[in-house]
């Protein structure tokens, strides 16, 4: 979380500073600190986000509870009727919040466009919340008496966004939390804070009221605050690991429920009966999309048997074609990192691996583009790589695929599930049982059968086990409700007035 330094050089033009979004309206940060926003394609500071202060977060905390009583009493055909509105919102401004998007994070223009889209599932599954709400009722538990249950917003709910997906991941949480009838306090990434900004305007002007959905800009200041302000019920996070234990220890420990999506290690098993053209596709596509900065991204190819040499020299025909560029730049395929920052700690993979024995087969950094202002880094593909080295072991989240080869599925199926992390995995074949089979032994939140990135679509929930989660219920769908509401359960009896007595035996049905 660099901060800025302010340009001090004669001439030059402070950018300009984006503030929080408070009860309906654009404030500025009080802290007096700030950090740079990039475009990473030129490598430029092309504006400031405010961060915020401890009293700038409780300004948007008391704006969601005092938006709160109105909004959880307001009908539920009235709330879908402005859940329609905002879903059309985003549908009618899909380009221009790609274009924010891919402005500040660097992902090429029709990928942001993809990722609108998924976010837009969220909103559509939102418009059913009177359906997703609806309780039960059980009729005559005893004499004259019926029991049902209902479920209740939390009241003030707070989400705390990586830079990767700018849109899309403020809309897995805010969708369902707002049309649940709770009030958000969104803390996006301060690397690519627009789009959340751009969000919240045409939800109001969708009509969303004032303070229903509010956003605050920062760093840990902002974040530790939400973790401890009395008025905030419940906490969604998505981020890296580390980030995502710190949250959910400290979260919980101050009685908050929270669900820490964390990061990722995804393997891609390619059995010897695989295809081998589609399985090369697939690899391509999923571990340089979005210059890998994806938690879904394929990171390792588990390779069976005998698929190795021709899968790898496969995958390494493609990449030449790979075309990297701008996001503005409609014929490019893949744009840069998020800073000049990650993209080196990224290039640095590549060095370890060559020195812990692994073969560099292609090397982004031969890339015209790495040579740049901008923050590129071309398509990487390392070979013969082992469990012990660094770029298997941590998170890269970049354009670097590595390749474990292994002698069975046994050995692949082991590598998996050993992994601390368990966010998605995908195994190609053609062999229907063993696909089954994969599905039943893989220890992983999400798997692809011949599919390699297996976002679940909106109406299931998303999660992955081990190190990428922390808390008990996944991400939007049927779980983003069950987080977002309480259950209440009531005991009802309409008597006679004349069998009414006193009776101090504990109550037992009849
Ligand atoms: P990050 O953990 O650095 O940041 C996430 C959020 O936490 C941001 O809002 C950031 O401001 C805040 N934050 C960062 N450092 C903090 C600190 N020390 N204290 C308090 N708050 C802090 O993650 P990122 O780099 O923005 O995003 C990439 C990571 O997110 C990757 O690890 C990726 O796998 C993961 N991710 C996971 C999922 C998932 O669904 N599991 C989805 C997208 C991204």
């Amino acid at each position: 979380m660099a901060q800025v330094t302010e340009d001090t050089t004669a001439g030059a033009v402070r950018p300009e500073v984006l503030g929080h979004w408070i009860a309906g309206r654009s404030v500025q940060a009080t802290s007096g600190r700030s950090g740079p926003v990039y475009d990473p394609a030129v490598g430029r500071v092309t504006r400031e986000v405010g961060f915020a202060s401890v009293g700038d977060v409780d300004a948007a905390v008391r704006a969601a509870r005092d938006a709160f009583p109105a909004w959880r009493a307001m009908s539920l055909s009235r709330r879908t009727e402005i859940l329609f509105r905002m879903r059309n919102a985003v549908e009618a401004h899909r380009e221009e919040i790609a274009r924010v998007v891919s402005a500040e994070h660097g992902k090429v223009e029709s990928d942001a466009f993809g990722e609108v889209s998924r976010g837009l599932e969220n909103l559509e599954f939102a418009c059913g919340i009177p359906n997703l709400v609806k309780g039960g009722f059980s009729e005559q538990v005893s004499t004259g008496v019926d029991v049902y249950q209902i479920r209740q917003p939390l009241g003030v709910v707070a989400g705390i966004t990586p830079f990767n997906f700018p849109a899309m991941v403020p809309l897995w949480m805010l969708a369902n939390a707002i049309a649940c009838g709770n009030t958000f306090v969104l803390k996006p990434s301060e690397k690519d804070p627009s789009a959340s900004l751009l969000l919240a305007r045409l939800f109001q002007e969708a009509g969303l009221p004032d303070g229903v959905l509010n956003v605050v800009h920062g760093d840990r200041v902002a974040v530790d605050r939400i973790l401890e302000h009395p008025d905030i019920a419940a906490v969604s996070f998505v981020g890296s690991t580390p980030i995502a234990r710190y949250v959910y220890e400290h979260a919980t420990a101050n009685g908050k429920r929270c669900q820490a999506l964390g990061g990722a290690k995804n393997h891609m098993v390619v059995l010897p009966d695989a295809d081998i053209d589609m399985a090369a596709d697939a690899a391509v596509s999923a571990g340089y999309g979005s210059a890998g900065e994806r938690c879904m991204a394929i990171a390792t190819l588990v390779a069976v048997g005998d698929v190795a040499d021709p899968l790898v020299e496969a995958i390494r025909a493609r990449l030449p074609k790979v075309n990297v560029g701008p996001g503005t730049d409609p014929d490019a395929q893949m744009g840069p990192l998020v800073t000049r920052e990650h993209r080196d700690r990224v290039a640095g993979y590549l060095d370890s691996a060559t020195r812990q024995g692994a073969a560099v087969v292609t090397d982004g950094r031969e890339h015209e583009l790495y040579r740049s202002d901008g923050f590129f880094l071309g398509v990487s593909l390392v070979d013969h790589v082992t469990t012990d080295m660094d770029c298997y072991r941590d998170e890269i989240f970049g354009p670097v695929l590595t390749v474990v080869r292994v002698a069975t599925y046994a050995d692949a199926l082991r590598l998996v599930n050993d992994n601390p992390y368990g966010n998605g995995t995908a195994i190609f074949t053609r062999d229907g049982g063993a696909a089954r089979q994969f599905q039943f032994d893989a220890n992983i939140g999400m798997v692809g059968i011949n599919v390699p990135i297996p976002v679940p679509v909106a109406y299931y929930s998303f999660g992955g086990w081990k190190a990428s989660l922390f808390g008990d219920l996944h991400m939007y769908g049927p779980e983003g409700i069950q987080f977002y509401t309480r259950a209440k359960v009531v005991t009802s009896r309409w008597p006679d007035p004349g069998t009414s007595s006193v009776d101090l035996g504990f109550p037992r049905t009849r």
